[in-house]
């Protein structure tokens, strides 16, 4: 029989546990997504328990999401004390001194359908004046200039060629979803839950109990609960993939501090002995943070550390969080789906974790259960399986960062630099050295150009180019070359101050 597309079925009963970045977008997403009357959707949060309480920076696929949901970028910025981000600044990274940037744009132009670092580097290679490869990017060069303006709708303008995110406060993110989710049916119960009954006969969740002696059934129950994992790790014990021997930073510390003039339209990660320390500037302050392995940096030299690098007065005590970086075997087991920390974490380095939501949102949706029988395990299958590429493809990425360094002399930075890498990584480092390919994703983190960005900033420099390059004329080429780098160049500086577009854009309330 086929299914139908409406069911006479009672609606399915969705419990998302938690209220954090994670749960409540996983509760506006679905109630934007689903049909209101096939499901019920409840998330229970604890005011006791809070939430992790970091999370300021986002990649630009937040914007596919605020704009699904329908949010005016303006107002939606305005609450969350929001700015623009054109990308990622990494200083001392690749050797003490050192710094490029991780746009988030294109780099070039593609030309005869193929990929434009092959002919940068066919006429580097030639020894003719082709500038450097940052001098490609126009996202990283608005961010050089301190600028931001919306790029241009214009496919053939240079001033299309980028994209951007937002820096925002992540706990007033969450506050104006969970305004926006209650107000289309989600119920919100305050509680904190202290028992979870599961069926002895098949092992699903049947029910959480709250503190208040409250009983909450559900057919389908979202773990948003954060580091704890109270439904897919404590519960379903479904086991833990420990990856610290490839990111071995175990602990950050984070302080906000009073905001300074020109606020920078990009994140800043700054290598340190002991790990890194993030600045990431917000309308009405900055966040601060140091991203550090205990192994290699006690607390007190993480506290020194990061204070000295902050730019504005401390505006709270700093405070310490303890991580693994890792994830779950599976995201999704029985009638538990995990969201958010509950599923896995990354360092923040390149600010993925909200993407990693998102992500599992939005393939939840597609894969959502049906009001009435007992769950495909297909879904279920499918659902892990696109778990695991974003998790594990991300991974990837953050541990080129760290292994392709010169930090010579330093403990951590020896440890990284010399670590076995997973083997899918080491796979697209030789072959980006070999032949000048990047690896070019259609699902997911990251794209060919945050991959060039960041193997070319590390200083991995391919040694050959793919040879379709050579059929064009070099001085055609070079030629392009110079004109494309004058163009960028010249766009962005006619751009306005970042700080100016802002006032003008979200007036501070
Ligand atoms: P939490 O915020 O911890 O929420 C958990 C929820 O579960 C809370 O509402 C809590 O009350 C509830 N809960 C738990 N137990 C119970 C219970 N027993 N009963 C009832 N309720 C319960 N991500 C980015 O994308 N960009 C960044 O720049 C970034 N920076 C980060 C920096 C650090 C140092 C860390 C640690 C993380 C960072 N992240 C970042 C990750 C980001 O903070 C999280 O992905 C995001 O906040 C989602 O958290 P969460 O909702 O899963 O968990």
């Amino acid at each position: 029989m086929q299914p139908s597309s409406s069911t006479s079925a009672a609606p399915l009963r969705v419990v998302i546990v938690g209220g954090g970045t994670a749960g409540w977008m996983c509760a506006a997403g679905l109630a934007r997504l689903l049909p209101d009357k096939d499901y019920a959707l409840t998330l229970i949060e604890s005011d006791e328990i809070g939430t992790v309480g970091v999370g300021e920076a986002t990649l630009p696929h937040i914007r596919e999401f605020n704009a699904m949901l329908g949010l005016d970028e303006a107002e939606f910025m305005a609450a969350t004390q929001g700015s623009f981000k054109l990308g990622i600044e990494f200083v001392g990274w690749d050797k003490p001194g050192g710094r490029y940037v991780h746009p988030f744009g294109t780099f070039g132009e593609r030309w005869g359908g193929l990929d434009f670092q092959h002919h940068w580097l066919r006429a580097r290679a030639s020894g003719k004046p082709v500038g450097e490869w940052p001098e490609y990017s126009f996202a990283a060069a608005m961010c050089r200039e301190g600028v931001f303006d919306m790029p241009d709708p214009d496919p053939r303008s240079i001033r299309s060629t980028f994209s951007y995110a937002y820096h925002f406060d992540a706990g007033l993110y969450a506050r104006y979803l969970r305004g926006w989710a209650t107000q289309r049916g989600v119920r919100r119960i305050e509680g904190k839950i202290v028992e979870v009954s599961r069926s002895t006969e098949t092992g699903l969740v049947e029910s959480v109990s709250l503190e208040s002696g409250a009983r909450i059934e559900g057919d389908l129950f979202i773990d948003c609960s954060g580091f704890r994992s109270l439904l897919l790790g404590q519960n379903m014990g479904v086991a833990w993939q420990d990856w610290s021997e490839w990111l071995p930073c175990d602990r950050a510390m984070a302080v906000p501090c009073a905001s300074v003039a020109g606020i920078t339209p990009f994140t800043r990660s700054t290598a340190q002995t002991g790990g890194w320390t993030w600045r990431i500037p917000l309308q009405h302050r900055i966040g601060n943070g140091y991203v550090f392995a205990s192994a290699f940096c006690s607390e007190d030299r993480a506290r020194e550390t990061l204070l000295g690098a902050i730019d504005g007065t401390p505006l709270a005590e700093p405070r310490v969080l303890r991580f693994q970086a890792g994830r779950r075997e599976r995201g999704w087991e029985g009638n538990v789906v995990a969201v958010g920390l509950s599923s896995g974490f990354l360092e923040p380095l390149e600010s993925t974790s909200i993407f990693l939501i998102q992500a599992a949102v939005i393939d939840l949706a597609k894969l959502m259960p049906r009001p009435g029988g007992a769950i495909d395990p297909r879904l279920t299958a499918e659902f892990n399986r696109l778990f695991a590429i974003h998790y594990d493809r991300t991974r990837d990425f953050l541990v080129l960062h760290y292994t392709a360094n010169a930090r010579h002399g330093e403990p951590l930075w020896d440890h990284v630099r010399n670590m076995a890498l997973p083997d899918s990584l080491a796979h697209k480092i030789d072959l980006f050295r070999s032949s000048g390919r990047a690896p070019d994703y259609k699902l997911g983190l990251f794209s060919r150009d945050s991959w060039l960005a960041v193997l070319m900033g590390q200083g991995i420099m391919p040694q050959a180019w793919d040879r379709q390059a050579d059929r064009a004329p070099l001085d055609q080429v070079v030629g392009r070359l110079a004109d494309l780098r004058e163009r960028i160049a010249s766009n962005a500086a006619a751009l306005p101050a970042h700080a100016d577009f802002l006032a003008g854009y979200c007036p501070a309330g």
